[in-house]
């Protein structure tokens, strides 16, 4: 089966642009990971979850996937926040690495191929810093070096911004203005100062790299330059992955990567989430409150490039999609098929459902993703299957999982067709319902309906059907 075409929109053209891997079927990511600060809060989680299941759709797809996610583990805002909690940064940065692996690990959706850090890349960054300096990209002044951003003719071609009208936040170091031979360059090395507990030795003296640099060098040491995709949230665009782009521009001769694709943000009820809000959700909180499979649902219900409404309503609608997926979970038949390891190919090869609708559901599925990895479009066609499948069963048709599975299983929440163990009523659930059934028998409905309150308060919906009466679990008591 040969590999169906996929369309991802590309920042740079500001198009949709087709996947083309160098190498047949092999798809190389480098995603931007997080500054390590502090907990990660929701709005950073985002773009972890857009990559982790756009490998996984990619993977489904039959392609050989490898996702790079770096953590920015020496930065000014390390520096800042180990002086102010009074830990050295280094400690500061490992201990927040670890909860950020940590708290990312329970979404469940594996974790990234490679994880490199800046301090352990620090060979490669200086390496490429000296190979721009020698290409006249870049210059040193007092023990700092810095990229001169005019040496780039095509600087501003990922932001399509005009280069005269471009600011690189770099205001609120007064000696770095001074240093630089345009107020539009930007720092690659900074030589050490107060308050700066760690350095590293380099040909401009003891200092340390700056952030767009630090990226570049870990992106090529991971996966060479011209790798397929290059990830991050939008807030990124402008400078980090501009700078990005121009370094590895102007020392190699050819651009970092063919797409550059950017996830939108988390907006809490209209307003942009970021650190200047204060009411933002850690990560770890909301796992917590909403539980892996519905924070996993929510983050899937957008457009990855549309904001994520974070509020009350989406919330509820992710916790009852759940619901809804364990609910057609238990009257599906589990599929008879499956391979423990499927191929590539196996896995591409969905299983009719017998149902020319469900199939034209599942296939549409794929389509949606296909174009520009429309997870919300896709979950579209998810509900309509599942909808169709009620009505089959309703009339006393069967049907297996395999294709609901398939397509969960892009998501990450096949996990919500698996049975498990809670899921039978117990003894004394199935007592009061057999209580329930000889009450109505004698026709005592006042007693039928105490029973039937009292199952409900043990978290049990009484369903009567033509077979009789059954048990299912009530809304929200799991
Ligand atoms: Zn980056």
């Amino acid at each position: 089966m040969p590999l169906r075409p996929i369309q991802i929109h590309d920042t740079a053209s500001g198009g949709l642009q087709p996947l083309r891997p160098e190498q047949s079927g092999r798809v190389r990511i480098y995603a931007c990971g997080p500054t390590v600060y502090n907990r990660i809060h929701v709005g950073n989680a985002r773009p972890f979850i857009v990559y982790a299941l756009l490998k996984r759709f990619l993977v489904s797809q039959g392609y050989a996937v490898t996702l790079v996610s770096n953590l920015t583990d020496v930065n000014d805002k390390i520096y800042a926040a180990a002086n102010a909690a009074g830990v050295a940064s280094t400690d500061l940065a490992v201990a927040m690495g670890d909860h950020y692996r940590a708290d990312t690990d329970r979404l469940g959706l594996g974790r990234p191929d490679l994880e490199p850090l800046a301090t352990t890349s620090m060979p490669a960054i200086i390496a490429l810093i000296e190979d721009l300096i020698g290409e006249g990209a870049a210059y040193e002044a007092e023990g700092d070096v810095y990229f001169r951003v005019r040496a780039d003719a095509r600087y501003g071609s990922l932001s399509r911004r005009d280069v005269d009208e471009m600011d690189q936040g770099e205001g609120d170091d007064p000696v770095g203005l001074k240093l630089k031979q345009d107020p539009l360059d930007f720092a690659l090395w900074k030589a050490t100062k107060s308050g700066e507990d760690v350095a590293w030795d380099s040909p401009w003296g003891r200092g340390r790299p700056g952030w767009h640099i630090e990226c570049s060098a870990m992106a090529e040491e991971a996966l060479g330059v011209g790798f397929e995709i290059h990830g991050g949230g939008n807030d990124l665009v402008f400078p980090h992955h501009e700078n990005e782009a121009a370094q590895t521009r102007c020392a190699r001769g050819r651009e970092l990567a063919t797409i550059w694709m950017h996830s939108g943000m988390i907006e809490l009820r209209g307003a942009k989430m970021s650190k200047s809000v204060g009411n933002i959700t850690p990560l770890h909180e909301a796992l917590d409150e909403l539980g892996r499979d519905a924070l996993v649902l929510l983050f899937a219900s957008a457009h990855y490039r549309q904001p994520l409404n974070w509020a009350d309503d989406s919330i509820e609608q992710a916790r009852a999609g759940v619901r809804r997926l364990r609910e057609i979970g238990r009257r599906l038949t589990p599929g008879l098929v499956a391979p423990p390891a499927p191929s590539a190919e196996e896995k591409r090869a969905v299983p009719p459902s017998g149902d020319p609708g469900l199939d034209g559901f599942c296939a549409a599925f794929s389509e949606a993703l296909r174009e520009d990895f429309n997870t919300a479009a896709a979950l579209g066609r998810l509900w309509q299957w599942v909808r169709g499948a009620n009505s089959i069963l309703d009339q006393g048709g069967e049907l297996r999982d395999d294709q609901l599975r398939t397509m969960l299983d892009v998501l990450g929440l096949a996990n919500l067709l698996d049975p498990h163990p809670s899921d039978g009523p117990d003894a004394a659930a199935l007592d009061l319902l057999a209580q329930r059934q000889e009450a109505r028998e004698v026709k005592d409905w006042a007693r039928a309906d105490e029973l039937r309150d009292a199952l409900a308060a043990a978290g049990w919906t009484v369903r009567d059907g033509a077979a009789g009466a059954e048990l299912v679990r009530t809304e929200g008591t799991r």
